[in-house]
């Protein structure tokens, strides 16, 4: 008998993402998303921003991008929304973990896309349904390339934008976040055993608002990184 585990076909590649300054990659085990974590944008989705606790939703690992580029319009919506975010990259896990201790398991960060399918979202909240139609689709993270904290630090301030076409839609400040990226950490590992690969997308700025075939996004986050998208037919 082997002891080398057979598949009765060949398993998919796992979803992984350039490191800057390594030639290794990041393998992505789970997507972790933070909903309304910026005032601004709690108050255009409707709701007030006061205090409630974190809420999250995931995406399947291999709905990301690496890299960004070309996106296709996904099928089912007529209303596919840009949510430019800061994205957290774990490599070290845990249950339970201090907000105090949470940024040591932060492997680095990088700059990604919540695509989100709003008009299948908006039904899903009318109706009490999951989220998932509306969420988490293929290629509805992209991503730019993670940067190391050992050689480009952490990022709790700084500009968070998305241009369409060159005209700014979103903007904030990661300062702004109403659960920062260790209370973040903190809060979903009371709930989840966390594990190195995960990712955590920490919430969008207000501005949010349609792309159809053809846009041209620039997300950037201040002092880390640029992602570049369009979106095709
Ligand atoms: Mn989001």
């Amino acid at each position: 008998m082997s002891s080398v585990q057979s598949y009765v076909f060949e398993p998919a590649p796992t979803p992984a993402i350039p490191v800057i300054g390594q030639q290794a990659r990041f393998p992505v085990r789970r997507i972790y998303c933070v909903g309304r974590n910026y005032a601004a944008h709690a108050r255009e989705m409707g709701k007030d921003p006061d205090r409630e606790p974190p809420f999250f939703f995931m995406k399947p690992a291999d709905a990301i991008v690496p890299g960004g580029g070309e996106v296709k319009y996904p099928p089912g919506t007529a209303d596919l929304h840009h949510e430019i975010e800061l994205v957290v990259a774990l490599h070290r896990g845990g249950r339970n973990i201090a907000a105090a201790d949470a940024l040591e398991h932060v492997y680095g960060y990088a700059v990604g896309l919540d695509l989100t399918r709003r008009d299948l979202q908006s039904e899903a909240k009318k109706a009490g349904r999951p989220w998932d139609f509306g969420k988490s689709f293929d290629q509805s993270a992209p991503v730019t390339a993670i940067y190391p904290v050992v050689t480009h630090g952490h990022h709790a301030v700084g500009k968070i934008t998305l241009a369409v076409n060159g005209e700014v839609r979103q903007q904030g400040d990661l300062s702004e976040m109403i659960w920062s990226v260790p209370e973040t950490i903190a809060y979903l590992s009371r709930y989840y055993l966390i594990e190195p690969g995960d990712l955590i997308f920490t919430g969008t700025p207000a501005g949010v608002g349609a792309v159809v075939p053809g846009d041209k996004l620039v997300g950037k986050v201040e002092d880390l990184a640029e992602l570049n998208v369009e979106i095709v037919a």
